[in-house]
């Protein structure tokens, strides 16, 4: 079978096939735990269910416009005035079947054969994949002091004549970190004089601890909406755990958002429109599930990292916000994938490996799922790893005995 030089050069997304893994082991009896997730366990808010019904209930389900209808537009466009504080018209939304759509069509309408994307590392699994998808060129800015956040002269320097974006996504899926917001401005202002496109991927900026706020990119932009090359993009899946309902968007000038509609209308046409009404619902409803969702993450975070902080050789930066940690296991296994290989197979624990996130010897453990995977999780993890630890486990009735150490 003869296979385009493009789907040779895509590699699989690692956290799908580990979702896949996982199942297989469960529906084996396997008792895995999986610490790889990407989705809070949380119900989606009833009035996205409700809305989504009633609307159900009419049997009256067709197209809707190739860029969201005008009802999901109406939720949006208050939604980016009440959180962002910037009114905008439906001209500049395009409502995409999720986040990741939204970020696809803005690619290839931005991207020439060749053009460079800049992102920060640790960067989300699907960026580099996503810009080779486009026809372009990822370029992956490490942090030099091994921090989670490159100082903006590292950015600068990245950027040549091929370079057409910069993507930022704070708080940050794999690490949990949160960009300073001088560093936020910095990248702003940065684009504006260069004239690049800046994609702010705020999806977890509503799950953010310790009594603080996401930077808000349109705070340090002088750029009227319909002349600023500032993209943010958002959307249901984590703030309302609406994973399955496939709802994100973007906010645009207009000439980009129309070109993205025109690209999205020959791709999917417009999400599905019951996963529209129920994006409809949840930004229109009571907003509780928000932040009671973020209290549970809050004390997750504390408790995944307390314990890893027991961990002799690990070294945790306390994530700023999301649901993952992102901690360095050099210490015991420089290859990261080998690492979750044998965590997988030793003591059934998911966990998704740092190289896929640009980070190799770290790992990214998530605290969406139950506390007590988390803690449980995190106990197998040691008895694996560390020569200190007893030399028996129990997973449910079967004991294990360590012979590797
Ligand atoms: N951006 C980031 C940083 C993400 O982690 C995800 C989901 N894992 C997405 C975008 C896409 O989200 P969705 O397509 O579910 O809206």
């Amino acid at each position: 079978m003869s296979l385009s030089q493009l789907a040779r050069s895509i590699k699989e997304s690692p956290t799908l096939k580990l979702n896949e893994t996982a199942a297989r082991l469960r529906d084996k009896g396997e008792p895995v735990i999986h610490l790889g997730g990407g989705e809070p366990k949380s119900k989606a808010p009833i009035d996205a269910v409700v809305n989504c019904a009633t609307q159900l209930n009419s049997g009256d389900v067709k197209y809707a416009p190739a860029d969201g209808m005008p009802a999901l537009k109406k939720a949006i466009i208050r939604y980016t005035e009440e959180q962002y504080g910037r009114l905008v018209a439906p001209e500049n939304v395009v409502a995409s079947s999720g986040a990741k759509q939204a970020i696809m069509v803005l690619l290839h309408a931005i991207l020439d054969p060749k053009d460079e994307v800049i992102f920060p590392a640790p960067y989300w699994v699907s960026y580099p994949e996503m810009v080779k998808l486009a026809g372009g060129v990822p370029v992956v800015v490490t942090a030099e002091d091994g921090s989670f956040q490159p100082r903006i002269e590292e950015i600068a320097e990245a950027v040549g004549s091929y370079t057409k974006a910069i993507i930022l996504n704070s708080p940050n899926n794999p690490s949990g970190a949160m960009y300073a917001p001088g560093f936020v401005a910095a990248v702003v202002e940065l684009c504006e004089k260069k004239g690049l496109y800046l994609v702010m991927d705020d999806l977890y900026n509503r799950l953010v601890f310790d009594g603080k706020a996401a930077p808000n990119a349109y705070e340090f932009s002088k750029a009227e909406t319909d002349q600023s090359k500032l993209i943010v993009v958002q959307g249901v899946s984590k703030m309302y755990a609406m994973t399955g309902f496939r709802i994100g968007w973007a906010i645009a000038n207009r000439e980009l958002a129309a070109a993205m509609a025109n690209i999205q209308s020959h791709q999917t046409s417009g999400p599905a429109t019951p996963s529209q009404w129920a994006a409809v619902g949840a930004l229109s409803g009571v907003q509780s599930s928000i932040p009671s969702l973020r209290m549970t993450l809050e004390n997750q975070r504390n408790v995944m990292v307390e314990r890893l902080d027991a961990f002799d050789g690990v070294r945790v930066t306390r994530p700023a916000g999301t649901f993952y940690c992102f901690p360095d296991f050099s210490a015991y296994e420089k290859d990261s994938a080998k690492l979750a290989e044998f965590l997988l197979e030793k003591v059934r624990v998911v966990v998704v490996p740092g190289k896929d996130f640009g980070m190799d010897g770290y790992i990214r453990l998530s605290y969406c799922g139950a506390l007590k995977d988390v803690t449980e999780g995190i106990e197998r993890m040691k008895w694996a790893l560390d020569p200190n630890a007893p030399n028996e486990l129990f997973l449910g009735d079967r004991k294990l005995v360590r012979d590797w150490l």
